[in-house]
């Protein structure tokens, strides 16, 4: 608490992120405001938080895998089946196979980030009607938090299709 209250009191600083590396195996995952909120009723969680670890599971961690646990903590959300309804899930992976929300798999420097991410961590104003298919429910929660998708989980994507 002594740690937050002394950021907050720099000039321009409203938020602190903290960010754990673990050098352990375990997994990623990140607790974002949205969540919590949603789920445990609070009204005043100030501190969020994410869980790097050194490996997972499956693997070791991977830049694009730190990247997608940081966005959860802009606003982004998991865009992949199991955290969405079966719908959206098809969508994201017919539109925006390369969505850094949906699939870690790839490198970094080949995935990107679609309009409904580019407009939840406020990069975009622009709002479209398939937003809504993503519309996070209770059931959609693995837990209590963002959880990390194992990458050999998900299907490989089709080749990217005309973006809107
Ligand atoms: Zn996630």
């Amino acid at each position: 608490m002594q740690c937050y209250d002394q950021l907050m009191g720099y000039d321009g600083v409203d938020n602190v992120l903290v960010l754990s590396l673990i050098n352990k195996v375990g997994r990623n995952s990140s607790f974002q405001f949205s969540v919590k909120h949603i789920l445990s009723g609070m009204e005043d969680y100030f501190l969020e938080s994410a869980y790097i670890f050194k490996e997972q599971e499956w693997g070791p961690v991977t830049p694009q895998s730190i990247a997608h646990e940081i966005l959860h903590l802009y606003g982004a959300w998991d865009l992949y089946g199991g955290q969405v309804s079966e719908e959206a899930d098809r969508f994201a992976k017919e539109n925006y196979p390369y969505e850094i929300m949906l699939q870690v798999r790839d490198p970094l420097k080949d995935l990107d980030i679609s309009p409904l991410t580019a407009w939840l961590i406020g990069l975009s104003p622009e709002v479209k009607d398939w937003f809504w298919l993503f519309k996070r429910l209770p059931q959609h929660f693995v837990g209590n938090e963002n959880v990390a998708v194992p990458p050999s989980s998900l299907p490989k994507p089709s080749p990217p299709s005309p973006r809107n």
